[in-house]
């Protein structure tokens, strides 16, 4: 699903340059559901933002679903991107005058979906993460938990193949991240191919397999049956 090779990223800031992705490889596979850990500054958001195709690397190879992306016209890129990738953020970034369902309906609107399909759709993803009866409710009348099952919805309304969320459980406190991770998960059993950013140890072994980022590049990569093994050595 996911394949990037020697990815290399730097910023340039006045006459410097910060180095901040020195080199990664890895594959992610249809149906996997990854943990991206790394301090903070690791470089995390900059992998997510480039495999979310939010942000160009400098060099390397990127194939999504076996399209390499650098090829492509930003037309293209952008239907790609709409086409294959969800995105789920620390702050949920929901538009606070917009109804739940609004929210999650919104991608649907500009990918000019029909106003009932839209509705339609947006109440089915709202079900989905259990706020249908919630559909109605701004934003600010929502839990913060609430709020990141909403942008969850909105998330998976345009049936995206791959879900990238940076830090989706970073504003919330434990029970309530572990509700998001538990939907998550199940959302990951259904099919989706998912990539979570988080520097919480607890919320990365709820994934499949850790990838830890160090100093620009992948230190480790375990599948959790590994992780947990070693635990117990
Ligand atoms: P955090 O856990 O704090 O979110 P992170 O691992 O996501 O950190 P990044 O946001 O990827 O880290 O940032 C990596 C480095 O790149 C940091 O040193 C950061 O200051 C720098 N950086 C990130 N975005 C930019 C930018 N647009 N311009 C310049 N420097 C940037
Ligand atoms: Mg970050």
């Amino acid at each position: 699903m996911i394949e990037i090779k020697d990815l290399h990223k730097s910023y340039k800031m006045g006459s410097n340059s910060l180095h901040v992705l020195k080199g990664i490889n890895f594959k992610v596979k249809e149906g996997e559901l990854v943990a991206i850990m790394g301090s903070s500054g690791s470089g995390k958001s900059t992998l997510l933002n480039i495999l979310g195709m939010l942000d160009g690397a400098d060099s390397g190879e990127y194939t999504l679903d076996g399209v390499p992306i650098k090829n492509l016209s930003e037309t293209k890129a952008a239907q790609y991107r709409n086409k294959f990738l969800g995105f789920i953020f620390q702050s949920f970034n929901l538009i606070n005058y917009k109804s739940a369902l609004e929210n999650v309906a919104l991608p649907l609107y500009y990918q000019k979906v029909p106003r009932k399909e839209r509705q339609e759709k947006a109440m089915k993803y709202l079900e989905r993460v259990g706020l249908k009866p919630w559909a109605d409710h701004l934003p600010s009348e929502l839990s913060g938990g609430q709020k990141q099952r909403v942008a969850i919805a909105r998330a998976m309304a345009a049936e995206p193949k791959v879900l990238l969320a940076d830090e989706p459980t970073g504003a919330l406190d434990s029970t309530t991240s572990y509700e998001v991770m538990d939907l998550i998960q199940k959302i990951n059993d259904d099919g989706n191919t998912i990539l979570v950013v988080t520097h919480e140890e607890d919320i990365a072994h709820m994934c499949k397999r850790i990838v830890h980022l160090k100093d620009g590049i992948i230190v480790e990569d375990k599948k959790i049956e590994q992780v947990r093994a070693e635990q117990y050595v």
